[in-house]
C-alpha cells in the first residue's frame, strides 16, 4: 500500500526498526524455545537412481513456536547464526540425528547441515567426536553438508578439520554446489566425497538448456573427481528422467517426499526390503 504525506527515507527507516525488533524477539524466542524442547529434526529420503533404494535421510531442523506456528529455517538459521546460537543448536542436531539414524538399517546414511560458525576454532570435530561417542554410530554412515561460504574464511584450518574428520570416517557433500562464488576452485582445494547440485539447476532442467548442460558438466567433473552426486528439489519425473539420463546417482525432492518427522519414516518398508 502506498504511504501518503510521509518521506519514503522515513519509511524505509520504520521498516528497518521493525525488522530489526522481530529480529531481537525471534531471537529471545529461540532462546527460549531451544531450552523448552521446540525444535525436532525431520527427514528427508535421499534416493538411488541405480537400484531405486532409499541411501541415506537428511536431516532438516524444525522450530515449531507456540503461538507463530512454524517458523522456516531460512528465516530463524540466519539469527540464530549471527547470535551464535547455531553452536549449540548445532550441536544438538548432531546427536539427534546420529541417535536417530543409530535405529535405522545399518546401510543408510544420514545427512547432517552444518554452519560456519561450527567450523570456527575446529568447535565442529570436537561435535561430531563426541555425538559419535555418545550414540556409537558408525562415522561412515555420516554425512556433513557444508557449502563453500563456509570456507572462505581461514581456509586453510577449514582445510586441516576437513581432512581430520574424513580420517574418522566420516563423509563430506558440498552442499548448494554452483551458486557460490568460484565453486571449482573449492573443489580442486578440499576433499569433498560428494556434490550436491542446488535445486536452481534442477528447476530449470526441463525449460533450460543452459541448466540441462551445466547439470550435465557437473555430473562429468564430479566422476572425473571421483566424487558422488546428488540433485536436490527434484518435483517432477520429467527432471527426474534428464537426471537419470545424464547419470546423476542419487536425487532428493518433493516427487519423492517432503522432510518427515522419524517417526513417519518408510523405514519398515526399507528393512523389510533389505532383509
Ligand atoms: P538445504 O540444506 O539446501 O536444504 C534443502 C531445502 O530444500 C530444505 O528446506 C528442503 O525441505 C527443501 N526441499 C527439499 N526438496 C525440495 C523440493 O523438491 N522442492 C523445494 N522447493 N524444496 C525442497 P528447509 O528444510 O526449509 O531448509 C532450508 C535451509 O535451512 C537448508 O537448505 C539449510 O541450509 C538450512 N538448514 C536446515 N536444517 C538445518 C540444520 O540442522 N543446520 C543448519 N546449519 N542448517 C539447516
Ligand atoms: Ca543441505
Ligand atoms: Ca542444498
Ligand atoms: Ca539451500
Amino acid at each position: 500500500a502506498k504511504a501518503h504525506g510521509r518521506g519514503t527515507a522515513s519509511l524505509y527507516h520504520e521498516g528497518m526498526q521493525r525488522e530489526l525488533l522481530e529480529r531481537r524477539d525471534l531471537e529471545a524466542d529461540m532462546r527460549v524455545a531451544f531450552a523448552g524442547g521446540q525444535f525436532a529434526l525431520h527427514y528427508q529420503p535421499l534416493h538411488r537412481l541405480d537400484t531405486d533404494a532409499i541411501a541415506g535421510f537428511e536431516a532438516l531442523l524444525r522450530w515449531h513456536h507456540p503461538e507463530r506456528g512454524n517458523v522456516p529455517p531460512d528465516v530463524f538459521i540466519p539469527i540464530a547464526e549471527q547470535s551464535g546460537l547455531i553452536v549449540q543448536i548445532g550441536e544438538w542436531v548432531l546427536r539427534e540425528a546420529l541417535a536417530e539414524a543409530a535405529t535405522w538399517p545399518k546401510d543408510l546414511t544420514v545427512a547432517v547441515n552444518v554452519s560456519a560458525a561450527q567450523l570456527r576454532g575446529g568447535e565442529l570435530l570436537r561435535q561430531v567426536v563426541s555425538a559419535l561417542s555418545t550414540t556409537g554410530f558408525d562415522p561412515r554412515r555420516l554425512e556433513l553438508e557444508i557449502t563453500e561460504t563456509m570456507l572462505m574464511e581461514d581456509s586453510e584450518a577449514q582445510l586441516r578439520l576437513l581432512h581430520r574428520l574424513r580420517a574418522l570416517g566420516v563423509r563430506i557433500a558440498l552442499d548448494d554446489f554452483g551458486t557460490g562464488y568460484s565453486s571449482l576452485n573449492y573443489l580442486r582445494a578440499f576433499p569433498f566425497d560428494k556434490i550436491k547440485i542446488d535445486r536452481c539447476f534442477v528447476t530449470d532442467l526441463a525449460r533450460n538448456d543452459e541448466s540441462g548442460a551445466i547439470v550435465e558438466a557437473v555430473l562429468e567433473l564430479a566422476a572425473k573427481l571421483n566424487m558422488q552426486t546428488i540433485a536436490e528439489g527434484v518435483e517432477d519425473t520429467e527432471q527426474l528422467a534428464r537426471l537419470r539420463e545424464r547419470g546423476c546417482e542419487q536425487v532428493q525432492g518433493y516427487l519423492f517426499s517432503r522432510a518427515l518427522p522419524a517417526s513417519d519414516l518408510p523405514i519398515e518398508k526399507i528393512s523389510r526390503k533389505t532383509s
